[in-house]
């Protein structure tokens, strides 16, 4: 497994300890590390070496086990994703790639759910022996993308499950789970890291420590847009050129995220109205306002641009009259 999250090692210890549950749902807002959480408990359950085995520690990264794990050929570890994260989580994860068929022609896109069939590939894995004798983990991740079906086909295993098999289930919408999941697994929260050790990690990634601000505290977002091109510039300069009308300062993002930052803006002005600090723009690159009720109007808009975002029919006009439509309600609120 790639390099830790820092601000992981407090809670992750902290579950060790305390949990006593053989099934553990990871949740928190997206962009935290959810996943990574869910990793690390897998490999402690795992890990061979006394201190994890007799006093609750984490994985030690270095017994066999844990070298099976961070190879991604435990006999004993199972992680289950959606087809369309499979590649992107496993590679973020610093684990090889699952070996899949070739695609076949027309196939339909990599799907968002995790179906029944995959669960019932696990449970055949939750019936066997385990092959080291230590545990058997199951990492599922979003958990919410498991569908119905699935996620029924999955009740009984995770409520009753076999000698020394363990879940650790990772999701930022646990309201998207079934309540019969959820009422089986011990919650445990992840919440915003310090911002010290999150902007510490980004520097060490080769991230403006800035950007940290823009995704609300969520460092990976904050890389993840850093990798799509985003700079902390670009940013701060966003809601003034708003301002302006200039929806270029928008043109080369996909349309949810260019959404998503109006989204931010409005939000921010909002505050701004109400006398307070902007939560993803500093104070200071804040247009000035003071009427709320244009921006409101905007804020409406934006919330139902952002619902057919993903199939936009033409999202260059979209996003212009979105930029159009902020420039008027902030126009408004100044006067
Ligand atoms: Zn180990």
């Amino acid at each position: 497994m790639k390099a830790l999250l820092p601000w992981l090692d407090a809670p992750l210890l902290d579950a060790l300890q305390r949990s006593h549950s053989h099934a553990l749902l990871v949740q928190g807002p997206a962009g935290v590390g959810q996943l990574e959480l869910a990793m690390l408990l897998a490999r402690s359950w795992l890990c061979e070496s006394p201190a994890a085995v007799h006093q609750r520690q984490p994985g030690c990264g270095d017994c066999a086990s844990c070298r099976l794990f961070a190879a991604g050929t435990h006999p004993d570890f199972q992680l289950l994703l959606p087809e369309a994260l499979d590649a992107a989580c496993r590679e973020a994860l610093g684990l090889p790639a699952e070996e899949t068929a070739e695609p076949k022609a027309g196939k339909a896109k990599p799907s968002r759910e995790i179906k029944v069939d995959a669960v019932r590939q696990l449970l055949g894995f939750a019936q066997a022996t385990s092959a080291r004798g230590r545990a058997k983990v199951v990492v599922i991740f979003p958990a919410e993308a498991l569908n119905a079906v699935a996620a029924n086909a999955l009740l009984k295993t995770l409520e009753e499950p076999s000698g020394v098999l363990r879940f650790a289930l990772a999701t930022h919408d646990p309201a998207g789970l079934l309540p019969t999941i959820r009422s089986r697994c011990q919650s445990l929260s992840l919440p915003l890291p310090p911002t010290d050790a999150a902007e510490a990690w980004l520097a060490g990634e080769g991230v403006e420590p800035a950007l940290l601000k823009a995704a609300g505290g969520r460092p990976q977002l904050a890389r993840e847009w850093h990798e799509a091109g985003l700079r902390a510039q670009a940013w701060s300069s966003l809601p003034k050129r708003v301002a302006r009308g200039e929806a270029a300062a928008l043109a080369d993002w996909a349309p949810p995220r260019a959404i998503d930052a109006l989204q931010r803006v409005c939000h921010d002005l909002l505050r701004r109205c109400h006398g307070q600090p902007g939560q993803y723009f500093d104070t200071a690159a804040l247009p000035a306002c003071s009427r709320v009720q244009p921006l409101l109007a905007w804020e409406q808009q934006l919330r139902r641009a952002a619902r057919h975002a993903e199939h936009p029919l033409n999202a260059g006009l979209l996003i212009e009259s979105l930029v159009t439509a902020g420039q008027a309600a902030l126009a408004q609120a100044h006067s």
